[in-house]
Order: structure tokens, then sequence, then C-alpha cells
């Protein structure tokens, strides 16, 4: 299953290349002389790598690396020889774009020296968790720490039914819109075709100024980036967003909400900053105060929004004043204060990007900062324990809402069942939602970027399911997908509503069309959730009916795997192949990450049929 997080398997890949060329001989001979003819040694690297036993030598190269940039640390190198000694190899290597390898070093190594200096964990438990089958893929992702829950769980509630004829609010999910503000019409939209290694990170962007005039040749576009933007490794032309934005203003009259689950930042993780950032973030705020104005914009922040990608550090962490988010979480407090007035959640959104309000009488809206459970977020690995009590604080805001007998929604970035999301906050998040589950009517993430829901299951009663997550598909294209959004009917505005969702309606457009026609593009819907899938209704045992109807319906699975990718031609052939299925289906059922035991049947099925 794709994770859009390909900026740090390329620094992954320059460790790897990195330390395999240490071990190779007479490498610097080669470097220097260029004797040895570079695009065969690429090949042979590859190879390796990928072969059975290359992972281990993977590991072995890896570990080496972590261990010779540990003691580099210690034998006080500075910081600009370390990555000037990395950018090197980067281009030699080809690992990726010369724009890239020049800026993407100096983009993470403050922070990666930092907690490489700073972390309890050794050289083969850090590669360990990065590279497939290295022998230790225990901890760092997969640490274990528990939470006391509250007691005093009330009994479990039937999940409220929606009235028919009652009021009903228009509330709108967009979600990873990730703006490239240097994309270029005309460049290579496949640049990935050039790259040895398979690790060029994004395209349609022109960086020929950056390549060095020894490599400097007439290369042929293959696809030329159009003016609407590219399902390819691509992220979304500003004309794009505001073409969805204006539409959505045009055709939904009565918006009562906009619901934003993080990520507005283009994927070139190399090229951020923190200026870029509060620019950015000031201009989308003006976008939506100008296109919807009096409509309330609830947003979580991404991963994206971090500067280095991902990298949030709590409190406890040495250095915070330094090293910590604050100049972000102030950005955060300014943008959203357009549509938050209440001074505790202003004071939250400084202290951890969480905050809970009343989004109207009776709904509380919690928003998470899941960035505080990021395997990317390189600051955890010094303490993974509750980031800012950021649990801790969720329990108690539920806690007074199930006093008050409030409808809860949580709205947050990363999908806590995925493996993005770190084992130990996963499993204590998944507590949380089961403890709460009578007051916790929905929940909404993006961060994938696929058009996804998942189920939870209670393991203690027969594998009950009692909650589940809506997950919206990404405005941008990137990673091979068309832009897309969401609207959901919801039951509310009326006293003791139960703030479900009724109706929910994904939108698209098909930019590959619009580049060829010339014209905007052309933003339609792309299906009725009820209807298409014939659900009776949004309770969880109704959506688990529907991940058991895809399991066992290998027409309707396949309809799924088109909406997923919004595309007819990835995983067209998926259907047909049960263990493929079965990734999918998996992933469905399972709410809490590294965790495949609520899969058990469909494996043991699995196993009867082959
Ligand atoms: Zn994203």
């Amino acid at each position: 299953m794709g994770r859009h997080a390909l900026f740090l398997w390329i620094v992954v890949a320059i460790l790897v290349v990195a330390a395999l060329s240490s071990v190779l001989p007479q490498y610097n001979e080669f470097a220097q002389s260029h004797k040895l003819n570079k695009n065969k040694v690429m090949r042979a690297i590859k190879a390796k790598v990928n072969s059975p036993d290359g992972r281990g030598m993977s590991c072995f190269a890896c570990s080496m690396m972590v261990d010779g940039l540990q003691t580099m640390i210690k034998e006080n190198k500075t910081d600009d020889e370390i990555a000037a000694w990395l950018v090197g190899l980067c281009d030699f290597f080809n690992v990726e774009q010369p724009h890239v390898c020049k800026n993407i070093i100096y983009a993470f190594k403050d922070e990666v020296v930092f907690v490489l200096a700073n972390s309890a964990f050794t050289p083969d438990e850090i590669c360990g968790a990065f590279i497939q089958n290295c022998g230790h893929s225990e901890p760092p992702r997969t640490v274990m720490w528990n939470l006391t829950m509250p007691g005093g769980k009330p009994p479990v509630k039937q999940w409220e039914k929606v009235q028919d004829g009652k009021p009903t609010l228009k509330v709108l999910h967009l979600s990873d819109i990730h703006i490239d503000h240097q994309y270029q019409v005309g460049t290579e939209a496949y640049c990935q075709l050039d790259d040895f290694l398979g690790t060029y990170a994004m395209c349609c962007r022109d960086y020929t100024d950056d390549v060095k005039d020894s490599r400097k040749k007439d290369k042929p576009i293959y696809v030329p980036a159009g003016p609407w933007g590219m399902p390819y490794l691509c992220d979304l032309p500003y004309q794009t967003f505001e073409s969805a934005i204006k539409h959505i203003n045009q055709t939904v009259k009565d918006l009562d909400m906009i619901i934003i689950t993080g990520d507005f930042e283009a994927h070139d993780s190399w090229d951020y900053s923190e200026e870029l950032t509060i620019e950015n973030m000031n201009n989308m705020t003006n976008v939506f105060l100008k296109y919807f104005p009096g409509i309330p914009v609830y947003i979580s922040i991404g991963n994206h929004e971090g500067v280095p990608q991902d990298a949030m550090a709590p409190h406890t962490m040495p250095e915070y004043d330094k090293r910590g988010p604050q100049w972000l979480y102030k950005i955060m407090v300014d943008m959203w204060s357009n549509w938050i007035s209440d001074e505790k959640a202003k004071a939250d959104i400084q202290y951890r990007a969480s905050y809970a309000i009343y989004a109207k009488p009776g709904l509380k809206l919690i928003s998470i900062n899941t960035i505080y459970c990021s395997e990317f977020n390189f600051y955890l690995y010094i303490n993974e324990v509750d980031p800012d009590s950021t649990l801790e604080w969720l329990i108690e805001e539920l806690l007074d809402s199930e006093e008050k007998n409030d409808r809860v929604w949580i709205i947050s970035h990363i999908p806590p069942g995925d493996n993005y999301c770190l084992k130990g906050w996963s499993f204590n998040f998944f507590e949380i939602m089961k403890r709460f589950e009578n007051i916790i009517t929905e929940q909404f993430y993006g961060h994938t970027h696929y058009d996804q829901f998942m189920v939870y299951y209670d393991p203690d009663q027969s594998m009950r399911p009692f909650s589940f997550n809506w997950i919206a598909p990404s405005l941008t294209t990137y990673a091979w997908l068309h832009p897309a959004y969401r609207i959901y009917d919801i039951d509310g505005g009326y006293p003791n509503a139960t703030y479900h969702v009724k109706d929910a309606y994904t939108y698209y457009a098909n930019v590959t069309e619009a580049n060829e026609s010339g014209k905007e593009p052309q933003w339609k819907m792309s299906y009725d959730t009820k209807a298409f899938y014939q659900m009776p209704d949004f309770t969880p045992q109704s959506w688990s009916d529907l991940t058991y109807r895809l399991w066992n319906n290998q027409t309707l699975f396949n309809e799924y795997i088109k909406l997923f990718w919004r595309n007819d031609k990835r995983d067209a052939e998926c259907h047909l192949d049960a263990k493929c299925r079965y990734s999918y289906i998996c992933n469905i059922k399972k709410a809490r990450s590294y965790d495949e035991s609520f899969c058990a049947d469909l494996k043991e099925q699995l196993f009867i049929a082959s």
C-alpha cells in the first residue's frame, strides 16, 4: 500500500548508497577518476540492494552508515563536513535530481544529527525501522507504552439512527491540497524515467538551472506537464486549486462548515523553510476567507506543515526553546483564529496544535495533531510516550463531553490505524475510541491521499464493529491521482440532532481531459456513497458489512479499487488475486498500526483458498 513518504526513502537510499560505496574497494579512486562506468556501478548496487541477500547487505550498510555518522558526531566533525560528503554521494549516484541532492541533506541534517546524538536507539534499531527484514524490525516504530484509561465506561449505546425529514447541514471535507507554486507547464511529468534507483520524488518542475554543465544534455520530454495538473508524481498547480474552490463556491450555496484535514505544502521537502510555510498559510487563509466568508473552517495540522517535514518536537525534548515548533503553532493560532474565538482552544493550539471547540451546540469538534505519532517525526525517537500529553488531554476532553452528553467529532490528518502512525500511540488511541464510543459520532482523516475508510473492531466482544474513519481523497494529484473532495449531509442544526453523516458525495475532475480540451477542469460527482455501495446507513455495522461484501464480491471490490485510485488502470487486476484483495481489505480492518489481528478471519480464508 503506497505511502507518500518517498522523501524519506531518499534519505535512506542516500545512507544505503553511501554506506555501500564505503565498502566498495577503490570507491574514492573511481569517484575521482571516473574510470568506472557509473551506470554499471549503479545497476550493480541496485541489483545488490534488491536481491534477497541484498536486504542483509542494505541492513549492514545502513547500520555501518548510522554508526559512522554517530562516530563522526562524537569526533566533532562539523555538520557541514558530514553534509557535504552526503551531498556528493547523492549527486554522484544520481539518487535524486541535483537540485534535490543539494538541498535535502541540508533540510534534514540538523534534525537527524541531533536525534542520532540524543537517541537511545542503536544503529541496528534505526535501520531496522526503515529497511524491511533488517532483523530489528521492532523498535523504534513499534515501542509500546500504556496510558491508564478512565474507568466507569457506560453500557454501550445503540448507534443513533438518523431520522428522515429533519434539518441537515452541509460540510465540505478537503484534504491534502499540496499546492505546487513552482509547477511548470511543459516540464517532465514522468521524471522517474531518468532515474536508476527509482527515488526521484517529484516531477513537473524545471530544475535545469541546477544541473552541472557536464550533465546538461537535451533530454526529450516524455510526458509534458499540462496546465491543469498531472496524475503523476506532481502536486497541484494553483489554478486547479482555485478552480475547485470556485466550483464549490458556485455550486454549494448552503455550505455550513469546512473541514480541512491537513497538508497544504508541496512535496518538495528539500525546499521547505519557515518563511515559505508562513507565507503559504497566510495565502491559504485569505483564499478561504475570500470565497467562503462567514463559513467556519476547521483544520487539523498535516505532516507537511513541519519544517523539516514531519518535524514537530514535544516540550520534553532537549533544546525545545530552540528546536520546537512554536513558530508553526503560532501560525496555526493566527490562521485558525479567524474561525475560533475560544481562548482555551487557542492556548491548546499554541501548546500542541490540537484543540476542542463547539462547532454547533452539543457538537464538540476535536482536532488532533497526529504528527505526534508520525514515524518520520524523528524527534519522537528521543521519547515516544504521549508527546505533549495529547492523548491525556483528549481523554480529559472526552470525559467532559461524556458528562455533558455531547456528540463528538474527531478531525485529524493521519488515520491512526495506518503504519505511518507509531504503534504505541495508535494502540492507546484505539483504546480511547473504545472507551468513549458512545459519544464519538464521526471521525474524519486524510493523509493517505486515497479514497478509503477504516473500521474499528472490539477484540473483547467477538469483533463487534464500534467505530469507523472517513478518509477523504486528496485534492492534489500526487501521486498518480485525479483531484477530489467530498461533501457530507449531516443530521444536525436542531436540538438533540445526532450529528451523524446522513449522505456523502465525492467529487473529482479528470485533469488529463482538462489538459487535452484546453478548458477548465470539469468538476463532477464521482459517486454517492450510500447509493453506490447500497448501504442502508453509515453505522459501523454497515461499514463492516460493506467490508465483507468487498471481500466476497470481486466485481464490487474492483469498483472500490477504481474509486480508491480515481483511475481505471491502477491495480486493475487486483480483484482476481486473493492476496492483493487481502492487502486492501485488511487495511480497512486494521484500526491499530502494526497489527493484523483483526484480519485473522480473512487470513484463514486465504489459507483455505490457496
Ligand atoms: Zn498529504
